[in-house]
């Protein structure tokens, strides 16, 4: 299960804590889901902010990055990332692809919404501010996904693909990080419609205005993709985004889903 662990302290830094599955650890893989906290960004970035397209200055971006990544034990070239379009493009991380977007966004990878990897030594990350970040992890196969899902790209299949690429689907367990809950997600009729045909009619609640539930639409997904176990955060970033960005409350800073195999 989910259990937050603080950074360690750096001079000038904020304190601040990731919220991490202490379970997976034994088996060496080592994950991060990043809050507003703990980093060098000045406001509106505020200060854990993992996006270079945000607006912020790359040199704190680039410092952040270290950070999470120095809590994975991770060195900053390690970082591997893709240019997500809220599509369902998976991409296997090797040792070819590692540092993609570490630190010149031209290299980031390109169309990928989700990252695997097996081999030691690769950070993975999908960032989010209100889509929901998925880790898929296999501890005894040590093989690890991450995965960027908003309403389109769960309506994709972008977790279906991920784990379909990973394979042996039995074996992964799926860990939904913090993101915009049933709570805080109206839509209009249009996007409740498809999540409704694509996922399942209980991913939208009927009130005044239809509601997005992405976590269900989440675990739907990876149900349907054959994993077994299934464990939300159930943490909604609009409710408490004085701890998270959230798009929908106007923070343009990207908080990180951060996975490796050590
Ligand atoms: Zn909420």
């Amino acid at each position: 299960m989910f259990a937050w662990r603080p950074f360690p302290e750096r001079p000038g830094a904020r304190p601040g804590a990731y919220l991490t599955v202490p379970a997976l650890a034994a088996a060496g893989l080592r994950v991060a889901f990043t809050t507003r906290f703990g980093g060098w960004s000045a406001h509106p970035f505020d200060s854990l902010n993992l996006s270079f397209v945000s607006g912020d200055d790359p040199a704190r971006v680039r410092a952040n990055r270290e950070r999470v990544l120095g809590a994975l034990g991770m060195p900053a070239g390690a970082w591997t990332s893709g240019r997500q379009v809220h599509g369902a493009g998976v991409s296997r991380a090797t040792r070819a692809e590692r540092g993609a977007g570490a630190g010149d966004p031209s290299t980031t990878l390109p169309h990928v919404d989700a990252l695997w990897t097996d081999e030691p030594g690769i950070a993975i990350a999908v960032l989010a501010a209100d889509c929901v970040p998925v880790l898929l992890a296999d501890p005894d196969g040590r093989r690890i996904a991450v995965v960027h899902a908003g309403w389109r790209g769960l309506v994709a299949g972008v977790v279906e693909r991920a784990a379909e690429a990973m394979g042996r689907p039995e074996r992964l367990r799926a860990f939904i990080g913090p993101s915009v809950g049933p709570c805080c997600y109206r839509v209009g009729e249009e996007v409740a419609r498809a999540v409704r045909e694509a996922l399942s009619p209980a991913a939208v609640r009927q009130g005044a205005a239809p509601r997005l539930d992405l976590w269900l639409g989440a675990v739907v997904s990876a149900r349907r993709a054959g994993v077994r176990e299934i464990r939300p955060a159930a943490l909604c970033t609009r409710c408490e985004a004085h701890r998270f960005f959230s798009h929908r409350a106007g923070a343009r800073g990207r908080q990180g889903l951060v996975a490796a195999v050590v």
